[in-house]
């Protein structure tokens, strides 16, 4: 096998923990892009929030708080308590002190007109990454949740009120008027490989699925296209997905996820399904849905078991 191009649509934690493991699965030639989802960014006291760029990058380059699952590690948390001392910003919404120098500088790239996609390309220049990082756009697409007291930003239900109220709809504010940032739509076409990152299909690849013209390109791209279930035996491995999934009229399952993207041979973004071991009796349903099931473990417990997923997601796009 010789140089390989490999896309892979992404959210935040569940998405890194597979391109980190991806890219110990993958060898020195072969070029790994990630599309990631701007849904859940956001203007906070003067800042450019991307926490899903910021998930990935910190994990990839090894700067991520293990523990906590999110952040920096080794973080403090001086510069936000003298916000709440002002009465400025969420105070339900903790920024690190490290994490606000990410910001600070994509606000500074911002401000001198770089587009996201090229702010994002510096900051991440810091560290050997070993994957490219592409915002899905430059356009500022924030998901909003409808709920029955109105609107509200994404992160306010979600990390505010813990999802705990009922979610009506989800809106991917600015995206009919968005496209693709530079990359993007060439990575889908010229990949050898597109993978669906095992991320929340709602609110991670949903705002990515619905910016124009990205599922033209899936639709025509000469690569397989291969997803993973973030759904393990009817549960969320991690997070609260199945909230969101609740909104939109899916059940919390790895067949009814798949059948949601729908076979790319019937107008949906799918060639091939990863489910679970303890979900092998859904493969039939996926199948009969004309996407081809494949029955791996898809737990990333450690670097070992990520690598392997990357590797049976690569074997299930051949
Ligand atoms: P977020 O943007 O930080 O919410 O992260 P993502 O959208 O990328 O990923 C969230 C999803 O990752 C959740 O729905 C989880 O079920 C899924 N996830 C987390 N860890 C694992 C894992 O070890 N295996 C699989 N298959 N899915 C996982
Ligand atoms: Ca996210």
């Amino acid at each position: 096998m010789g140089r390989m191009k490999i896309t892979v649509l992404s959210g935040g934690v569940g998405g890194a923990r597979f391109l980190r493991g991806l890219r110990d699965a993958v060898t020195a030639d072969d070029e790994v892009t990630a599309v990631v989802n701007v849904g859940d960014d956001m203007w906070l006291t003067g800042l450019r929030i991307t926490p899903d760029l910021d998930s990935i990058m910190y994990t990839l380059a090894g700067e991520n708080d293990e523990e906590r699952g999110w952040g920096r590690v080794g973080e403090s948390e001086r510069v936000s308590a003298e916000l709440r001392a002002y009465g400025v910003g969420w105070p339900w919404f903790t920024l690190g002190d490290l994490d606000i120098g990410t910001h600070l500088t994509r606000t500074h790239l911002l401000r001198e007109g770089l587009p996201l996609s090229e702010a994002t390309a510096r900051i991440t220049s810091r560290w050997p990454l070993g994957v490219r990082l592409i915002p899905a756009t430059d356009d500022e697409v924030e998901t909003h949740v409808i709920t029955d007291g109105g609107p509200m930003h994404f992160q306010e239900w979600w990390t505010r009120h813990r999802a705990s109220i009922p979610a009506l709809s989800f809106e991917y504010r600015g995206v009919a008027a968005s496209t693709p940032a530079p990359g993007v739509l060439d990575a889908i076409a010229e990949a050898d490989v597109v993978i669906v990152a095992p991320s929340n299909p709602v609110v991670s690849i949903g705002p990515i699925l619905a910016i124009p013209g990205i599922r033209e390109a899936l639709a025509s791209t000469p690569a397989r296209v291969v997803g993973i279930s973030p759904i393990i035996a009817g549960a969320v491995v991690r997070g609260m997905a199945d909230a969101c999934l609740a909104a939109i009229g899916v059940s919390t399952s790895a067949d009814a996820v798949a059948v949601h993207y729908g076979a790319r041979s019937r107008g949906g973004v799918l060639d091939g399904w990863l489910v679970d071991e303890s979900d092998a009796a859904a493969a039939a349903a996926i199948e009969a849905a004309g996407i081809r099931a494949q029955v791996v473990p898809l737990w990333m417990r450690d670097a070992e078991s990520s690598a392997a997923l990357g590797r049976d997601a690569l074997a299930a796009a051949r």
